[in-house]
């Protein structure tokens, strides 16, 4: 139905395996309520009684699996029901994980590698659903008691902590429809741009760090080395984006590779891991309830996921301000940015830019309204193997008091 200014309450009779889709307006919440049977969104539950409050933006599937009855309350961009769903492919999908991970648990205190759970690599094109399917996944699996690891990479959009990052947290209950991921103990680390192509090299160390991270925090942990991960990845998925997915798949050591939406990328990935026989790659079709974001949309969102960080989803954070003294913090950036120009070089030399290199930052006012992030490493060379605590948004520099 077109928006409208008031829209009446309204209920909607589920049919089993169907859902609802709905896209919530950008500036207004909406109410969502179970009324009879089972629901869920994106693999979580729905509360079995009173309002859900779905925050402005959200675009949301409410599945039902056996039948259910829901009401609407509040204004919307649209909703629609569908019975075409990959749903059950989905959760075939996740019966095999969860017979992996059973297997891995019986074998712990045996073989390192027979104790190891799935590690699942999610890939596809842009709007393909990965980020839904990985939220799928893991509150499936979390709500039969287990807690994987969701692992991001998509440094564009950034579900755990800010875009620009790339990180991993366990997931112990099923994701809350309302607050996302849980923000309690995050594991990221910072690349500070939203396109892995401006530095390459630094989004690639930055992995093997997390992966290497993961790796010792697994040895010790035998519940979450039988969970395994679910990786998010990025959708570019040609050419260096390509590249740094084959990179992912290798530095993560994933074995179950999902695809989906695309016969091409399924196929090439596929040949390129044919001399390792334990790792499979799987097929799966993209839901048509997928929204489409153009470039513009996905560069709002950033923004929003930004704004969210500081204030929280609901707008109940209130972030402090702080002034601190030029002399108390050290600014760096990891690449040199700009080359050497050609007429500083030997003659026949080629200018090269070490882009691991880390550079220290005069503090200016071209540092105003930018996030940086604050890393643990105590000595500058540590920066690029450490993980961050959080991130400080400079509102002003004053360059005659130094602060
Ligand atoms: P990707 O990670 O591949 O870019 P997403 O999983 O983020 O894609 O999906 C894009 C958008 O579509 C998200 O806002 C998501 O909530 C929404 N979406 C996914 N599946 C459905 C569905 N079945 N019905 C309605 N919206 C959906």
């Amino acid at each position: 139905p077109a928006p409208a200014a008031v829209q009446p309450l309204r209920q909607f009779k589920l049919d089993p395996q169907s859902e609802l889709r709905v896209e919530v307006l950008p500036d207004a919440t909406l109410r969502v309520r179970l009324v009879s049977g089972t629901a869920e969104i994106f693999g979580t539950e729905l509360p079995p009684e009173g309002w859900l409050t779905i925050p402005p933006r959200s675009k949301i599937a409410i599945f039902t699996w056996h039948g259910a009855t829901v009401e609407l309350d509040g204004v919307s961009e649209s909703e629609y029901t569908s019975d075409e769903t990959p749903m059950v492919i989905y959760v075939n999908t996740h019966a095999i994980l969860d017979a992996r991970r059973a297997r891995a648990r019986a074998a712990q205190g045996g073989d390192l590698e027979a104790s190891q759970g799935p590690r699942v690599i999610v890939v596809g094109p842009t709007d393909s659903g990965k980020s839904t399917l990985c939220k799928m996944l893991l509150s499936w699996a979390a709500k039969l008691g287990w807690k994987p690891t969701y692992v991001d990479l998509d440094i564009g959009q950034g579900s755990i902590t800010i875009p620009g990052c790339i990180s991993a947290t366990p997931i112990e209950k099923p994701i809350d429809i309302v607050d996302g991921i849980p923000l309690e103990m995050p594991l990221a680390y910072f690349y500070g741009h939203p396109n892995p192509s401006i530095n390459p090299d630094v989004y690639k160390a930055l992995m093997r760090e997390l992966a290497q991270t993961l790796e010792t925090q697994f040895s010790g942990n035998a519940e979450s080395r039988a969970a395994g991960m679910v990786i998010n990845t990025m959708g570019w998925v040609e050419g260096l984006g390509y590249e740094l997915l084959l990179n992912a798949i290798e530095i993560f050591k994933a074995n179950v590779v999902l695809v989906l939406g695309q016969e091409k990328l399924w196929k090439m990935l596929k040949d390129a891991v044919q001399s390792k026989p334990n790792i499979d790659v799987v097929k799966l079709h993209k839901s048509e309830g997928v929204v489409l974001r153009n470039s513009k949309y996905r560069q709002k969102t950033r923004s929003f996921r930004i704004k969210e960080y500081f204030y929280g989803i609901a707008n109940d954070l209130a972030p402090h301000s702080n002034v601190v003294n030029f002399s108390d913090v050290s600014v760096f950036r990891i690449g040199s940015g700009h080359q050497a120009p050609r007429s500083a070089l030997p003659i026949g030399a080629e200018p090269v830019a070490d882009p691991t290199r880390l550079v220290a930052v005069n503090i200016s006012t071209d540092m105003v309204h930018t996030v940086l992030a604050v890393s643990y490493a105590k000595e500058p060379d540590e920066i690029i193997s450490s993980n961050v605590a959080g991130f400080i948004h400079v509102t002003d520099v004053d360059i005659q008091r130094r602060s």
